[in-house]
């Protein structure tokens, strides 16, 4: 079960995962991009942890709060594509948690879809457009068949971490067809998206605070 003290762990891994990582992120997109997601991602994460409540608070609110506020500080100080998608994913995950005081198993599915759907709606991606959706649509439909197969939360997210590990290395050969990649055309192939590693970090730092 996910609570609100839970919730507010993974946003905390998150940035300290994309700290760690934002020269490779920033490296990733100046092969494609313009060169500043790793710095993108830094400044909205390190925002989010900012606006995380207070330990007290925790004990009382509900998880979906955090990641409602983790998502609004993310598109508040977020620069570039990514700021505005990871911030809408991060409010429909909480929304999707609603008013429970801990999510379950189940309810953390739900939130993971909401996530895809979110970043969909925004930014009209599908799978294979080489961007954050190779990486996140794969990691919530692990995360369901897991869970159909009989893993709880901890096995279910490591399994979406995986997946999301998965597509984002399945995304160097595609073509960019959204977001600044893709004004590069068929010279986008061959580099890893760094939306998507992004994502996979995400993803990566849910597994370790349920693990
Ligand atoms: P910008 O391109 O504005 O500098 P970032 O460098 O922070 O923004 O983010 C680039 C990443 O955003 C890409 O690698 C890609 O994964 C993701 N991205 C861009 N456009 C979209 C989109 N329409 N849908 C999903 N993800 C996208
Ligand atoms: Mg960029
Ligand atoms: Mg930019």
């Amino acid at each position: 079960r996910l609570d609100a003290r839970d919730a507010a762990a993974w946003i905390r891994r998150a940035a300290e995962l994309v700290s760690a990582e934002a020269e490779r992120l920033t490296r990733l997109d100046a092969a494609i991009g313009d060169g500043d997601h790793g710095h993108n991602l830094h400044r909205g994460f390190t925002a989010a942890v900012a606006a995380l409540p207070g330990e007290a608070e925790l004990a009382e609110i509900r998880p979906g709060k955090v990641l409602i506020a983790a998502g609004r500080a993310i598109v508040s100080k977020t620069g570039g594509a990514s700021g505005p998608l990871y911030g809408t994913a991060l409010r429909r995950a909480g929304k999707a948690l609603g008013d429970a005081s801990e999510a379950d198993a189940a309810a953390v599915g739900a939130a993971l879809k909401a996530m895809v759907e979110g970043v969909q709606e925004l930014g009209q991606a599908n799978e294979g457009d080489k961007t954050m959706i190779d990486a996140l649509a794969p990691a919530a439909a692990a995360y369901a068949t897991a869970l159909d197969g009989g893993a709880g939360l901890a096995a279910a997210a490591r399994a979406a971490a995986d997946a999301a590990d998965a597509g984002a290395a399945a995304t160097v050969p595609m073509q960019a067809r959204k977001g600044r990649a893709s004004y590069l055309g068929p010279r986008s192939t061959g580099h890893l998206d760094p939306g998507a590693s992004s994502t996979a970090l995400v993803l990566r730092a849910l597994a370790d605070v349920t693990g």
